[in-house]
């Protein structure tokens, strides 16, 4: 069965990159570079990965002379998402990025860079060959949330038409499991879908 980012990944055609190098030249995380660095000195494995392959630009501007619509779009993004603070906000190139824009540590290259675009709603740069199957994962995971939420409507309606405990416990546990399974997506925003 699998997780569902294990089913995703499995799924996703490798194909679609066109090696543009772009994911890999201006990147940033929503942990800020001082807190990054804390964590790589206790170890933390997604830490060291990170800036074992990432050097910080000396600024956004810096970043912004490298490809100003990769930077632009990521600061977007966050902002939609409430999630841009600037004085926390640093961007990375990765020191492995040849010339020619493919990877010089392709056979090393850790979890993060086999697993991106990671989730459906990671922020790629634009022109990003996967940009066209990601928004259509998107909408087959909104689609499964819209049906979720129908189903809860129908169990509703039947806790209308039983007063037997037994059967309005059951539907009690299907609810809850249901209701579970759209929260996972509460950060994507399913409320609204
Ligand atoms: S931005 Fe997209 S197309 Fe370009 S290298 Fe990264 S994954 Fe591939
Ligand atoms: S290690 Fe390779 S794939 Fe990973 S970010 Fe660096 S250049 Fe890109």
């Amino acid at each position: 069965m699998g997780s569902y980012e294990e089913n995703y990944l499995a799924k996703r055609p490798q194909s679609l990159c066109n090696k543009c190098g772009r994911c890999c030249r201006v990147v940033t995380t929503t942990t800020p570079y001082e807190k990054l660095k804390e964590m790589y000195k206790n170890g933390d494995k997604k830490a060291v990965d990170f800036l074992s392959l990432f050097e910080p630009y000396e600024s956004i501007e810096a970043a912004r002379k490298v490809d100003s619509e990769v930077v632009d779009n990521i600061i977007a993004r966050l902002s939609e998402d409430g999630n841009y603070k600037e004085e926390e906000t640093t961007f990375y190139y990765c020191k492995y990025l040849r010339d020619d824009n493919l990877c010089s540590n392709y056979d090393n290259r850790p979890a993060l860079c086999i697993h991106c675009p990671c989730t459906p709603w990671s922020i790629v740069p634009p022109g990003c060959g996967f940009e066209g199957w990601l928004f259509w994962k998107r909408e087959e995971e909104k689609q499964k949330v819209r049906k979720a939420k129908e189903d809860l409507l129908e169990l509703k309606l039947l806790k209308t038409k039983t007063k037997d405990p037994n059967i309005l416990n059951k539907i009690n546990i299907v609810e809850q499991k249901i209701q579970r399974n759209i929260d996972l997506f509460k950060k994507y925003g399913s409320e609204n879908w």
